[in-house]
Order: structure tokens, then sequence, then C-alpha cells
């Protein structure tokens, strides 16, 4: 039988956030939100709030948290490169001091903790697919850096709570991933070229289109995250979650017209800075340790997204 929990959730008001909270609630857990708000809104958690095993606290996990849990989902960060950029101090402080914090309320209730974690960490990679074992190719000081260096610190920082003070922890490294309750500016690319189509105005390629992405549908990421923090203790990962079919931000922006019937055009913007030119998941390790294996494909998650998105723009 099912031992009831009782879970923290960071970032839960935010996308992935959300379905999570959803998902856990699902299995008769209890679960408490905490969420600032910076990306995340109440919208996406309000049909949660009248369950009783529900609860939603505001806070900002840079500051310290006291509260009796079980097992923690640290997920609270922007994701966004357009939103971990606007502050950029603030994204590096969340990532960092936030597990700190997240951390030293695991070591003094004994919670198991798991990190969500990037595929950012491999920057822009000169390994192909990424293997959990590539070290990365990370530029320390660009604009990106704050998001990168602060989920790497965020990994050291839980490793070295696991080796110094014995802490039950799970890192997972999250591979592009899209779906409904995506923010409809939240500026990543798959909500943005929806979002595009559907309003009939111009789908903005950044660069010529050329690099590639693999885009993991929400529902299969969450049954990762949560099948990774039932695992067993020795296997804290990394482990990469993601989808392995990879596509150009081109033929990315062409399924969603096909799909949406749009007319919209498509419009050449300059590539930002630091832009990693390819990222596919090695899922092997999921593969094998949490028989773990995404189920929906790209014109399938699209299609669900689309039909969120229809009704809300
Ligand atoms: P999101 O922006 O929708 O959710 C992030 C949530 O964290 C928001 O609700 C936001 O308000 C909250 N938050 C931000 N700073 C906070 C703080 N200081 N204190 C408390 N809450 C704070 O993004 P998402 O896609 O749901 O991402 C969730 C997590 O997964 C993030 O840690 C992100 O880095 C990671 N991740 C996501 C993806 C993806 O493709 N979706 C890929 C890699 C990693
Ligand atoms: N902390 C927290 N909640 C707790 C316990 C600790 O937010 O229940 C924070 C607190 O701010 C502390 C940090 O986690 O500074 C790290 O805790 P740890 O015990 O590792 O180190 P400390 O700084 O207390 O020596
Ligand atoms: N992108 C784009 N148009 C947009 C938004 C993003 O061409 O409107 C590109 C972006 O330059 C990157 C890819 O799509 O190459 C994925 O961007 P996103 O912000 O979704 O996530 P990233 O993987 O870069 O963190």
């Amino acid at each position: 039988m099912l031992k009831t929990k009782k879970i923290l959730v960071t970032g839960g008001a935010g996308f992935l956030g959300s379905h999570l909270c959803e998902q856990l609630l699902k299995s008769e857990h209890e679960v408490l939100c905490v969420d600032n708000y910076f990306t995340g809104n109440k919208a996406n958690i309000l049909h949660l709030l009248d369950n009783p095993r529900f609860e939603l606290m505001r806070h900002d996990v840079t500051f310290p948290l006291y509260v009796e849990v079980d097992e923690i989902y640290n997920l609270a960060c922007p994701a966004s490169p357009i939103h971990y950029q606007h502050d950029p101090v603030q994204t590096t402080k969340t990532s960092v001091h936030g597990a700190i914090n997240m951390l030293g309320l695991a070591k003094r209730v004994g919670a198991k903790i798991l990190q969500a974690s990037t595929s950012e960490v491999y920057g822009d990679p000169s390994m192909h697919p990424q293997r959990e074992d590539y070290w990365g190719n990370v530029n320390p000081i660009g604009v990106r850096s704050c998001y990168d260096e602060g989920k790497r610190c965020a990994e050291t920082l839980f490793f070295d709570y696991h080796r110094q003070h014995s802490l039950r922890i799970k890192i997972m490294r999250i591979f592009n991933t899209y779906g409904p309750r995506m923010h409809p500016q939240d500026g990543r690319v798959v909500s943005n070229f929806i979002v595009q189509a559907l309003k009939g105005e111009p789908i903005t390629i950044y660069g010529d289109g050329s690099q590639t992405r693999s885009f993991c549908f929400v529902d299969d990421l969450v049954k990762g995250m949560i099948s990774l923090m039932g695992s067993a203790d020795e296997f804290v990962g990394p482990v990469n979650i993601g989808n392995p079919n990879e596509f150009t931000i081109k033929q990315l922006a062409e399924v969603i017209i096909d799909q949406t019937g749009s007319k919209s055009e498509l419009v050449f913007n300059p590539l930002p800075s630091d832009d990693p030119k390819q990222r596919r998941p090695d899922i092997s390790l999921a593969n094998s340790e949490l028989n773990w294996f995404p189920q929906i494909e790209l014109e399938e998650g699209v299609s669900k997204t689309i039909e969120y998105f229809r009704k809300i723009v």
C-alpha cells in the first residue's frame, strides 16, 4: 500500500511544477507548493486549491524556510532565457542560495531532495548526443551564465551535501520540455511559435533556424521525475530526462504552421549570444535505471499544446 508523504514542491506554481503537484496529489500525497510567482501564477494551480491535501505558500527560496516534509522537489528558478536574463543576479541567487536553503532544510528534517537541473549544464556541447559523463562547454561570463553556472553550482552543492552530510539526493538534467500551462509570454520557442501561429503573427526564428533541440512533452517528463524520486537511494544521478528526437528550429516552425493551419510567415531575427547549436539527450541511463522512455512524440504533444493555447489566446 502507498504511504502518504508530505512533499514540498518549490516553483510549484510554474509550468512543470503545477503538473508535478497535480500528479503527486493523484497519488494521495500531501503537497506544499512554494512559489514567489516570478514566472509562475496562481491560475496554474487554481484547480488544486480546494483539495485539502494541497497547500500554497508565497515564499522566495533565497530566504530560509522551516517546514516539516518527507521529500523536496526543487524546481524554483525561471527557465526561459528572457526571464532568467531579466534579473541575472536574482537568477544565480535563486539557484545557489535556493539550493543551500533547501539542502539545509532536507538535512534538518532528513528529507530526500531532487534538483531540477538542466541540459544547459552542457552549454554549447561538443559531445553529441549529450551523456551524463560529459562535463560541458559553458561560457562562465556570458548572458546565459547566471542560469547555466547557477545550475552547475547547485549540482555541486547537492553532491557536497550528499558526500559531507549523507543527504539522499537526486539530480535530474531536464532537456527542453513543453506543454499546456506554459505562459503565453514565456518566451521559449514552442509557446512563442504556437501563440504567433494562432494570432497569425510572424514566426520569429532566431538565426537561420538550423540549430537543434529535442522536445519532451510535459507528461513524460513528470513521470520521469516521480520515478527518479522513487528510485533506490544509491541512484543519485545526474540523469538526463528528455526526448531524444531532435529537430531543427525551422522544422519545429513548420510542424506548428502545419498543425495550426496558420498563414503566418517565417521571419529571421538575430541569434542570441551563446545559443547552443545542438542538443539531444542520451537517455540510456534513464532507460536502464528507471525503465523510463518518453511515449509522446512531437506531433501529438504539439497538438495537445495547441489545443490548450487555442482556449487562452
Ligand atoms: P517556470 O518558469 O514556469 O517555473 C519556475 C517556477 O519557479 C515559477 O513558478 C516561478 O515563479 C518560481 N520561482 C522562480 N524563482 C523563485 C524563487 N526565488 N522562489 C520561489 N519560486 C521561484 O519554468 P519551468 O519550465 O516550469 O521550470 C521548472 C524547473 O525546471 C526550473 O528549475 C527549470 O530550470 C527546470 N528546467 C525546465 C526545463 C524546461 O524545458 N521546461 C528545462 C530544463 C530545466
Ligand atoms: N535552512 C532552512 N531551513 C531549515 C534548515 C536550514 O532554510 O529547516 C537554511 C538556513 O538558511 C541555513 C541553510 O539552510 O543557512 C544551510 O543549512 P545548513 O544546516 O547546511 O548550514 P548552516 O548555515 O545552518 O550551518
Ligand atoms: N528560438 C527561436 N524563436 C523564438 C524563441 C526561441 O528561434 O521565438 C530559438 C532559440 O534561439 C533557441 C531555441 O529556439 O535556439 C530554443 O530556445 P528556448 O528559449 O525555447 O530554449 P533554450 O533551449 O535555448 O534554453
